[in-house]
């Protein structure tokens, strides 16, 4: 039997064994996929993982970024880009990053244009990070605008060279109406009915991807939907996320739709 899990802390509401207990069962696989709440040297966790044949790990808060630093793990090269690892190969010893690539199957799963588009990503924590690596090698221009603006900064200092401008909020009356991608990489929208980006702002030109996958129809997206804009949900990059990982640790096609099914009866 394959074994994978996810390490994190807490773990205990983490979508991804009904999502991949899903491919398993999809594929009739021997395999099983638990949570291991981690609270004390990732590093030791991971060796510990290695020695019991565990296959394969995600890796949640807060512990991506310590994966990535471990001497112990390789790292691909996006997941070197970003400083975070989510996904480990246990057998060998790599540490990589697939929330970047889940964001772009997301969009290019609906058939958005990001190739040489212009986007705007509103936030510049985890998720923004992730999403602005896999947006900036195919988009023409980006902006990153944060509540706080020096984290946007940051963020953008880290990104290998392109046309990216940082702003404040306040900017987005500006930028939207040139923009083609909206991606909102905030925790704007899971408490209360709430958006990041007020609707006067929207326009139907958009694409409209939400990082926020609870709930599945945010503020944001139905006001984008009202606009005409197309839009994406968050479960989109989870699952994809997922699926990435899925296929590192096996070398077989993910089955998504499978997966899609056991996050959304997670959900429910
Ligand atoms: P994080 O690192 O804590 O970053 C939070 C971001 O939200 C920061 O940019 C923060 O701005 C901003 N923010 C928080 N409250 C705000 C407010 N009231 N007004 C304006 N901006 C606000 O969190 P994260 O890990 O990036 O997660 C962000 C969201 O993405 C969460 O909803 C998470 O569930 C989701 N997510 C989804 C996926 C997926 O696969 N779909 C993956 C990862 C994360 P400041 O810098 O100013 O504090």
């Amino acid at each position: 039997m394959q074994v994978f899990g996810v390490v994190g802390d807490p773990v205990e509401h983490s979508l991804s064994p009904p999502m991949h207990r899903a491919a398993y069962e999809a594929l009739d696989m021997d395999a099983d996929y638990s949570r291991f709440p981690v609270t004390g040297d990732v590093g030791d966790a991971i060796g510990a993982a290695a020695a019991l044949g565990i296959d394969g790990l995600n890796v949640t808060i807060p512990h991506k970024e310590a994966v990535a630093a471990l001497d112990a793990i390789a790292l691909d090269d996006t997941a070197r880009r970003i400083g975070a690892v989510n996904t480990v190969d246990v057998d060998g010893m790599t540490g990589y990053n697939t929330d970047a690539a889940g964001a772009m199957r997301a969009l290019d799963h609906h058939g958005a244009d990001v190739d040489g588009s212009e986007a705007v990503v509103v936030g510049a924590g985890g998720a923004a990070r992730a999403i602005a690596h896999g947006l900036v090698d195919r988009i023409d221009r980006l902006a990153i605008v944060n509540r706080t603006v020096g984290r946007a900064e940051a963020l953008a200092d880290a990104l290998p060279p392109a046309d990216v401008e940082t702003a404040g909020l306040d900017a987005l009356p500006r930028l939207l109406p040139e923009a083609d991608v909206l991606v909102n990489a905030t925790d704007v929208g899971m408490e209360g009915d709430v958006t990041p980006v007020p609707k006067q702002h929207l326009h139907g030109d958009l694409v409209v991807f939400d990082a926020v996958y609870t709930p599945l129809e945010t503020r944001l997206l139905r006001e984008a939907a009202d606009v005409g804009a197309d839009t994406i949900s968050g479960d989109w990059m989870l699952v994809y996320q997922g699926a990435e990982a899925f296929e590192i640790w096996t070398d077989v096609e993910a089955p998504v739709s499978a997966m899609v099914d056991g996050l959304h009866e997670a959900l429910s």
